[in-house]
């Protein structure tokens, strides 16, 4: 197995497939207009697959599709049912805003894919589209009945936190998501690639969302997590409920992080917040054998010293990652590009 510096495997990939998306998120795409990558770069289902298959020869286990939007990018169960059939993958999930879920799950399901998570900040319909610039909040609940009606079981719900905007339905997330089968994750609001707006004020962190539900709920007991990579810490309710918080803003978990990012045009992100990544698409379409971009991704990883969020939590006058010239100079930075 390929370990790091840091003595961290290769474990997991996020595979972007587009950077396009169809919410206009506060927290991640804020801005009236993107640069977005050229079509003619955007990586083929084939050469995804390949690059897949690549790197869990060299110990990936699990592969999450994510975007931008993932369901944009036309006939995704192709490529799930493609990556479904590399013998090693263990975990083969997507990330999505469930705009586009209700009509594909069934297919998504047939094909392979595994497990769904789905993106849902508020369960008030004017609240998202103040938040997401979008009146489709009943299409977000439709994919969400969509998919378990399809049979995917262990459902997660990613709900970003962010003062005074949706910090007050953290229960209402908890009892919905118990409603459908599934789990929420809060995630602490990161100041990466495409928060032009973050600021430190608007984060909640988890001892504030701990102390929320203990009021509410009672005494809120950890639950001993079998995998160390998990970016999730998962919790229990009095009730036997369960919940996670992704707390990578205030409470980094760099250490443990075996995760990189494939972004829609070849190039591979080590860390969400570093500056550049490894164009694979290069050799990938100038002929490079098997062995030679596995040599690329092994000696990559292997020079891995990346601890993006812990560096930022010792940054004084934390303000968001970049400025918006920044970002439109080169598109990889946004957070939609390289992948949630
Ligand atoms: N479009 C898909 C979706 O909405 O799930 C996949 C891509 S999105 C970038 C992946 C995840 O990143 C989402 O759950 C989103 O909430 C999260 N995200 C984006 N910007 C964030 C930020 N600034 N802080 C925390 N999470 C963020």
């Amino acid at each position: 197995m390929v370990r790091d510096t840091l003595s961290r495997p290769l474990g997991s990939l996020r595979i972007s497939v587009t950077d396009r998306c169809n919410l206009r998120c506060r927290y991640c795409m804020p801005e009236q207009d993107y640069v977005w990558l050229p079509k003619e770069s955007i990586l083929t289902f084939e050469e995804i697959a390949r690059l897949a298959r690549l790197f869990v020869s060299l110990g990936v286990s699990k592969l999450r599709l994510t975007g931008g939007e993932p369901l944009l990018r036309h006939d995704l169960p192709a490529l799930s049912g493609m990556l479904a059939g590399i013998p090693g993958v263990q975990d083969l999930a997507m990330t999505t805003n469930g705009l586009l879920l209700a009509k594909q799950a069934e297919a998504l399901y047939r094909s392979g894919l595994q497990r769904v998570t789905v993106s849902l900040d508020t369960l008030r319909a004017e609240r998202m589209r103040d938040l997401a610039r979008s009146d489709r909040h009943a299409d977000v609940l439709a994919g969400i009945a969509a998919a378990r009606t399809a049979g995917f079981g262990r459902m997660k719900i990613n709900t970003v936190v962010m003062r005074g905007v949706n910090d007050d339905e953290l229960a209402d997330l908890i009892e919905f998501a118990k409603g459908q089968g599934a789990e929420v994750r809060f995630i602490e609001y990161m100041d990466v690639g495409g928060a032009t707006g973050w600021s430190a004020e608007q984060v909640v962190s988890q001892r504030e969302m701990l102390q929320d539900l203990a009021q509410r709920y009672g005494p809120v007991a950890p639950i001993e997590s079998a995998d160390a990579a998990a970016p999730a810490e998962r919790f229990r309710l009095p009730d036997g409920t369960t919940f996670g918080i992704i707390a990578s803003t205030t409470a980094p978990f760099c250490r443990s992080c075996d995760r990189s990012r494939l972004t829609a045009d070849g190039t591979w992100f080590l860390c969400l917040y570093a500056a550049r990544g490894i164009d694979l698409r290069e050799p990938l379409r100038s002929g490079a054998s098997d062995d030679e971009i596995r040599a690329i991704i092994s000696q990559g990883w292997t020079a891995r010293s990346d601890r993006g969020a812990e560096e930022r939590l010792s940054v004084a006058q934390r303000g968001a990652l970049y400025q918006i010239d920044a970002l439109r100079a080169d598109p990889r930075r946004e957070m939609h590009t390289r992948g949630g």
